[in-house]
């Protein structure tokens, strides 16, 4: 059987590579193709810049009733097919039912919300520091911006991006993850069928240094937003500070759910679980790390290895499934050797430890050290450590005990130390009687230390992708000194 090809997205239309290349796209749960995706040459990642690039003019100069107006109509448009959508992001990115839908709802409602910033970036007015000056700061959009793409959450982080330039008036060129090109490719299809005009978005898989070397170096793309992990991230940061070019950074995450000796045991165990085997664990806020204070080490462990021994795994498109595949292959070996590491330095496997396949079994160690390489390392799967502090001061230590600096939570109520972590947890979020798993589009969603910069959603997008500008009008003239 032959297999459908997808083509690129430039200036408004659909074509097929310039140099003809292609790349599979694999369903994880099953590891077959199902589809073949353009790559983008240079030439492509070309003509794409410079598309946007003069698309930037008209754009910026479009009404801000007429962006929201694109903006809502975008998201009717996913809203009618959200079903499809959810489909696509099952069979590409192998999330599990739960999830999918999820992601298709953040995506209508982050254009929502984008739509309601279009009016929204305000300046300020000064007082005058010579006679008859006024001062004022304006925004203005920065024109091209390029975007690169993880594959955990594909549709809704890419559009995160998109969304957000495009109401402050930038123009956009997208480089999907190479392992969910169509779900990115979808966001350039609902934005042509709501009447985007050409050139403001364009969407160009194809192999990451190809296209991120050229968005990277090319002087008319003023700004990367990326979304990744932390080693792509700082090679990217350490490139963007070569060319002088803006740079935010939504990176990985290590991150502590902390369980006070006071917390509802039950509830913390739930929140636990979420926080980890959500999307088979690969979510940068993932509870990857579970502290739990001395008094109720035993009786929390107890239960949530109860409750990780319950969990489904299997078909994603089954909606009783939790766990799902891992979209790379190579993701189990790596975290069975992480795995391998801990058990051969001391750490107990409580449960799990094992994959079929793709499908790898909720897993929770015990008696993990700084020593082990999951005690400190991403393992982006269903599996955390369950540590044991002291006492308060100590969990409030190994929560911090990490470069990353994603997400962080406490589960207790006692008001007085809930607060107290909350200001001295070294991360960009944190979640008092809930999971670390928290997204909202009109939220200020980013990380701290290794976890990277900027902000991303709602009026920080905004901000981030804006430069302000400060004007003087002078009234009749000055006194100058000579
Ligand atoms: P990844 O870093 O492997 O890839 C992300 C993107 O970068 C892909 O589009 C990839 O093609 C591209 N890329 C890779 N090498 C590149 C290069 N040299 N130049 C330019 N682009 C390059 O990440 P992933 O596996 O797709 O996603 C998982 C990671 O993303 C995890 O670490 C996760 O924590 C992180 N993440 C962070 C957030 C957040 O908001 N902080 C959200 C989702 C995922």
């Amino acid at each position: 059987m032959s297999l459908p090809i997808h083509p690129m997205y430039i200036n408004g239309a659909w074509r097929p590579a310039g140099e003809g290349g292609l790349a599979d796209d694999v369903n994880p749960a099953t590891g077959e193709v199902f589809a073949r995706i353009a790559q983008a040459s240079a030439a492509d990642v070309e003509d794409a810049i410079a598309s946007a690039h003069a698309a930037f003019g008209p754009w910026q100069k479009l009404l801000a009733a007429e962006r929201e107006a694109l903006l809502l109509r975008t998201a009717d448009v996913i809203a009618a097919q959200a079903d499809r959508i959810r489909d696509l992001i099952i069979e590409e990115n192998g999330s599990v039912f739960m999830k999918a839908p999820w992601e298709v709802g953040y995506a209508i409602e982050c254009l929502r919300v984008a739509a309601g910033c279009v009016r929204q970036p305000h300046g300020d007015t000064f007082p005058a520091s010579a006679p008859g000056q006024v001062g004022m700061t304006i925004r203005q959009p920065l024109g091209v911006i390029g975007g690169i793409a993880p594959f955990n959450s594909p549709f809704l982080l890419a559009m995160k991006k998109v969304a957000f330039a495009l109401a402050a008036g930038n123009t956009f060129v997208l480089k999907p993850s190479e392992l969910t090109p169509l779900s990115g490719l979808k966001i350039a299809e609902v934005f042509h069928a709501a009447g985007l005009p050409p050139g403001v978005l364009n969407v160009i898989p194809g192999p990451a240094a190809v296209v991120g070397d050229r968005l990277l170096a090319d002087p008319r793309v003023k700004m990367i937003t990326f979304t990744g992990s932390s080693k792509v991230g700082r090679h990217l940061a350490a490139e963007a500070g070569r060319h002088m070019k803006r740079v935010t950074l939504e990176m990985g995450g290590k991150n502590p759910l902390v369980v006070l000796k006071d917390a509802d045991i039950d509830y913390a165990v739930d929140a636990a679980a979420f926080g980890i085997f959500f999307h088979q664990g690969q979510v940068c806020m993932a509870s990857s790390r579970i502290i739990v204070e001395a008094p109720i080490f035993d009786a929390f462990l107890e239960k949530f290895v109860a409750k990780a021994r319950t969990i489904t795994v299997g078909d994603p498109r089954d909606p009783k499934t939790v766990v799902g595949p891992l979209i790379r292959p190579s993701q189990c070996g790596f975290i069975a050797g992480q795995i391998a590491d801990a058990v051969a330095k001391g750490a107990t496997v409580c449960c799990g430890g094992t994959h079929t396949g793709p499908f790898f079994t909720p897993t929770v160690l015990a008696g993990v050290t700084a020593q082990m390489s999951i005690y400190g390392e991403e393992s982006f799967g269903p599996v955390t450590s369950v540590l044991k502090a002291d006492d308060y001061e100590h969990a409030l230590f190994l929560s911090n005990d990490t470069r990353a600096g994603l997400s962080s939570a406490v589960v207790t109520n006692d008001l007085q130390k809930a607060m107290d972590f909350a200001l001295r947890s070294e991360s960009g979020m944190v979640h008092i009687n809930d999971t670390t798993i928290s997204d909202e589009p009109h939220i200020a969603f980013g990380g701290v230390k290794d976890s990277g910069f900027g902000r991303e959603g709602g009026m920080a997008s905004i901000h981030e992708m804006t430069e302000v500008k400060w004007i003087t009008f002078q009234l009749g003239k000055r006194a100058f000194p000579f």
